[in-house]
């Protein structure tokens, strides 16, 4: 047997494997999943504008003038005037100086963070920071520190200690953390940061479209525009598409244009996304009737499950975790959900600390109240079943 073979076997031994399940049908909040009707709380798309007809019919006209691909890399020809008023338009919707696209969140935190520091620099990273950012932390040529999670006195330490010895410290948080839906004590690190003379990088992929006035970000929520050097932002969740950015001063863009690994190696997006993504961004700046949607859905599937008697932990957005504990446990619930038609992802260690295993909810602002209560009557039902079987 192959190597890899060899590995595939052990992950089933570890009982690890999985198969991707497939969805045959628009991300809304009902959608076919592996051939099955069920109630979907496991996407991203927090404002349901993944599918909105204005969005699309935007993406259709744009790919009918422009064609499906960019062509090159942007510092090449594959810079269309699209992706110039994409920047533009996110960062009048941002209130900073300058935006920069890159194809996706994931891509924006491998080549930022890499860009901006180097030999001689020091990073300090949130223990529960994305995965994005860990990968991009380890693509840089700066020394590391990790504090613990939103623990100001940790941060503190961590500075004290050690800014002397380097040349730049960057302060990297998430804005909002997405297996427990809290929100980073952004107005503190921003403090510290000042007193340090430290950066402030805030990946606020959850906060965007979810957080301040019209989703504009946890910056927004804090009103500290201008006071975060680095703002990190996703298009493929609440704004609907896919593609992250940076936004901050005009200086880091060009200094990016020059040095951001992603921009210069790596194809431009698809011209169908950037004009999907202006006309959600109009969307969200023309009402907040998006945002004002999800937060009600959001308040009413949390109020809904603690009438239940399930622990959702300390969220503070419209992240939804229920606190279950066993990992074995958890899996089991999550999959008894699906088989009864309500799709929640199961989230175990190592994504969460041992012993904190969580079905996680994500509503959205397509749900309405009826398919909300829907799905916490059968998550009771299932619990019920699952807890007394033991
Ligand atoms: C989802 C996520 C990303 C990745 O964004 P994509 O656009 O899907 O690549 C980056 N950072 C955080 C904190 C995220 O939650």
């Amino acid at each position: 047997m192959n190597y890899l073979e060899l590995k595939v076997e052990q992950l089933k031994k570890d009982g690890v494997y999985r198969m991707l399940p497939v969805n045959e049908t628009p991300c809304e909040a009902i959608i076919t999943l592996n051939g099955k009707k069920v109630i979907n709380l496991s996407s991203n798309n927090y404002l349901g504008l993944a599918s909105h007809p204005k969005v699309k019919q935007k993406a259709i006209e744009a790919i009918n003038y422009y064609g499906v691909g960019a062509g090159a890399v942007r510092t090449i020809v594959g810079n269309m005037a699209i992706h110039e008023e994409l920047d533009d338009v996110i960062a009048r919707f941002k209130r900073e100086e300058a935006v920069l696209v890159f194809q996706s969140g994931y891509m924006c935190n491998i080549g930022v963070i890499q860009a901006v520091t180097e030999k001689g620099d020091l990073i300090i990273s949130d223990e529960l920071n994305h995965a994005s950012i860990i990968d991009g932390v380890r693509l840089s040529r700066a020394d590391k520190a990790v504090y613990k999670h939103s623990d100001m006195e940790d941060l503190e330490r961590i500075l004290l200690e050690k800014r002397s010895q380097y040349n730049q410290v960057l302060i990297i948080t998430d804005g909002v953390f997405s297996m427990d839906g809290d929100i980073a004590k952004l107005p503190d690190i921003v403090k510290l940061a000042k007193k340090y003379n430290a950066l402030t990088y805030v990946d606020d992929a959850h906060g965007s479209g979810v957080l301040g006035e019209s989703g504009r970000g946890t910056v927004d929520h804090f009103s500290l525009h201008g006071q975060v050097d680095f703002i990190i932002g996703t298009l493929s969740k609440a704004v609907g598409v896919v593609g992250g950015y940076v936004a901050g001063s005009k200086a880091m863009k060009e200094y990016l244009l020059h040095r951001a690994r992603p921009l210069l190696f790596s194809t431009s997006m698809m011209p169908g996304a950037c004009a999907a993504i202006i006309e959600s961004i109009k969307l969200l700046e023309s009402s907040n009737e998006y945002t004002t949607k999800l937060w009600e859905n959001s308040n009413h599937l949390k109020n809904a499950l603690v009438k239940q008697g399930f622990d959702i932990g300390h969220s503070e957005t419209p992240i939804t975790p229920v606190i279950i504990g066993d990992e074995a446990k958890t899996m089991a619930f999550s999959k008894a959900l699906l088989d009864n038609g309500v799709y929640v992802s199961g989230i175990i260690f190592p994504t969460v600390p041992k012993g904190l295993g969580r079905i996680r909810m994500m509503p959205s602002a397509l749900h309405d109240k009826n398919t909300l209560d829907e799905a916490v009557k059968i998550i009771k039902v299932v619990w019920d079943q699952i807890s007394n079987h033991e």
